[in-house]
């Protein structure tokens, strides 16, 4: 099964023009002249959260201590104007795909609650692509409008490397080794709450990010690993598939990676989830 990443980006009617205040500035084909209000959580997300009654959770932002957690209420979760309305529009179908899988991982809880319901078969088919650009443009999002802390200070002045941008906008993929990688979960994640919490990884420079959705861990990295990364031990590279099972029963979510440098055992990650 493939699904391919999203193309985007319409042209513009000034193709020279470099809004400054975009971070995307200029990128394939220019800016527009108006900012849109980003979210770095995806709105509809946030808006799941709201609905639930769950909670955005953040560490290493700057007016936090060092190790402080903080649940901020998804009405008042970060937004800046850091992007143009063309960008910003062009970059919209990642909050969608990453809809996808927030709504099917938060609603898995339900699902395995209702003895009943045995659709074995209903399955969800995401980009990984999709994925981890939405994860990307959470972490440019965050470290552009000074709501990223790293072990050694907030990065000043910061830019997208244009690497990023060609990521970001589906022009290449991360380089072998990049990309998202998922962490088994320590606990049991019946227990998690319906939540997204994120920091970003690096120091002085932003290298990459860690992100929860509803207890699940996810890492971006954007640097080549040399296998000693205490945060990616165990972690399994661009799986192929989640498996979430419950007894005899499962919810699968397939993963797509057409084209891009994956490992050669990226088979499923199975979760179990138990009733305790
Ligand atoms: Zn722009």
């Amino acid at each position: 099964m493939r699904q391919p990443r999203t193309i985007i980006l319409e042209p513009t009617a000034t193709p020279s023009f470099s809004h400054p205040t975009c971070f995307a500035r200029g990128y394939g084909g220019g800016c527009s002249e108006e900012l849109e209000k980003e979210h770095f959580i995806s709105k509809s997300i946030l808006e799941v959260i709201d609905r639930i009654g769950g909670g955005l959770r953040v560490t290493g932002m700057p007016w936090q201590a060092p190790g402080q957690q903080t649940v901020v209420s998804p009405r008042r979760a970060f937004t800046a104007h850091i992007l143009c309305k063309r960008h910003n529009r062009g970059l919209s179908p990642l909050d969608k795909s990453a809809l996808q899988l927030f709504e099917r991982l938060s609603d898995l809880r339900a699902w395995f609650d209702e003895p009943r319901v045995h659709d074995n078969h209903h399955a969800l088919l995401v980009s990984g692509h999709d994925i981890e650009r939405w994860m990307l443009k959470a972490l440019i999002g965050a470290c552009v409008s000074g709501n990223a802390q790293l072990p050694e200070g907030h990065p000043s002045d910061w830019m997208a490397p244009d690497q990023w941008l060609e990521v970001l906008f589906g022009r290449s993929s991360a380089p072998r080794g990049c990309g998202m990688y998922f962490l088994p979960p320590q606990e049991n994640p019946a227990r998690s709450k319906v939540e997204v919490e994120f920091a970003a990884l690096g120091g002085p420079q932003p290298v990459g990010m860690k992100m929860s959705l509803c207890g699940l861990w996810f890492i971006l990295a954007l640097f080549v690993p040399t296998g000693t990364e205490p945060e990616l031990r165990g972690a399994h590279h661009r799986p192929a598939s989640f498996v979430f099972k419950e007894g005899r029963r499962r919810r699968v979510v397939w993963v797509s990676w057409p084209g891009a440098s994956v490992p050669a055992l990226n088979d499923s990650v199975h979760v179990e989830w138990r009733r305790d």
